[in-house]
């Protein structure tokens, strides 16, 4: 089992996004191992490219962006400082008034960020908190002010517009570097992009970044390959009957894997491919833990792997057939993967 990485292609992605927003300085957010492709190797690859501001969101995924992006990168944890954190030489977004007092008791004189809710509900300082304690927290110099945009990825929804607003009234007279746009942001156009974006999925080749270079490709050994009678049956619960003498290879990888078993044959019907050199061969069948079968019939030759995440299939396609998005096809791809950086 493969787990390719393109690199040049997240550098790739990560230059064409920055110069969509030539006004703005372009961070690189890594949270969940850079969405399971490796935090330090993506971080060393995007310093190399100019990248100076990082984005985790949790302490423990510090030591590693540290360990790519090297001593000068500044390290956001968007989590902020909750009980107990142990930030090291990390910034912490701080989401709200207690998360300030406690960085302001613990860490004084360190840099920290501010997160503002202009909508989202998720995280931030809310409207009335941050009135209240505007003055004393700028007179601390946060070396960031940000907000999140809840639905980005469709531009003309009109929460984006609302929080922008809400965005520009609570920043008013904000001197520090602000910050709005994630990857949909950032497609929304200058008036979103203030000081620093915050690209995360464009950079590893996901909507809503439709230009982006394709960046996985998931490699699945061919165990073995047999000939099936038509009216046999393959897998788990016989859901696939052969209407035809077919040959079908079983590949070493499944639900264990982070493939999701909704990618099994829907009975008779398969719901996707996997490829051999952009020839489709159908799964049949059920996902199984650690085992998937595909219709290998169209090929001359059986080759020692079959794909399921490659340029001709990505992972939004995946994504699509399961009913989620490409970031959680992203970041279900396990540890037991090899990963092969390009
Ligand atoms: C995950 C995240 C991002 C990156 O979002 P993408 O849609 O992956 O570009 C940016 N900012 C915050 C606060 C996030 O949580």
């Amino acid at each position: 089992m493969t787990l390719q990485i393109d690199l040049s292609a997240i550098a790739a992605n990560y230059r064409a996004l920055a110069a969509k927003s030539p006004g703005a300085r372009a961070s690189a957010v890594v949270k969940a191992d850079a969405y399971g492709l490796g935090a330090e190797q993506v971080a060393r690859r995007l310093a190399a490219e100019g990248a100076r501001d990082f984005f985790v969101a949790l302490d423990r995924e510090v030591a590693a962006v540290r360990a790519g992006a090297g001593p000068e990168a500044q390290i956001f944890v968007l989590s902020g400082h909750m009980a107990g954190a142990d930030l090291g030489s990390a910034i912490p977004v701080l989401n709200n008034p207690e998360q300030y007092f406690r960085d302001r008791a613990m860490r004084p004189g360190r840099p920290f960020g501010i997160q503002l809710d202009s909508g989202m509900n998720r995280l931030g300082f809310e409207p009335a908190e941050w009135a209240a304690l505007k003055d004393e927290i700028l007179a601390q110099g946060p070396v960031l002010v940000m907000s999140h945009l809840a639905c980005a990825d469709e531009p003309d929804h009109p929460m984006n517009a609302q929080q922008l607003a809400v965005f520009q009234q609570m920043t008013q007279g904000v001197t520090a570097p602000r910050s709005l746009a994630a990857t949909g942001g950032i497609l929304l156009g200058p008036d979103y992009h203030f000081d620093l974006t915050r690209p995360g999925i464009g950079l590893y080749g996901g909507r809503p970044f439709d230009a982006a270079q394709p960046v996985v490709r998931l490699s699945l050994p061919v165990i073995q390959t047999r000939e099936v009678e038509a009216g046999e049956t393959i897998g788990y619960s016989n859901t696939y009957t052969a209407p035809r003498r077919m040959r079908v290879s079983t590949v070493a990888a499944g639900y264990a894997d982070g493939i999701h078993r909704r990618l099994s044959s829907d009975g008779d019907r398969p719901r996707i491919d996997l490829l051999a050199d952009g020839q489709a061969c159908p799964v049949v069948g059920r996902v199984s833990m650690d085992l998937i079968t595909a219709d290998v019939s169209a090929l001359q030759t059986v080759p020692e792997a079959l794909d399921l995440i490659c340029p001709a299939q990505g992972i939004d396609a995946v994504a699509d057939v399961i009913g989620t998005i490409g970031y959680e096809v992203l970041t279900a791809l396990g540890q037991r993967y090899r990963r092969h950086y390009i």
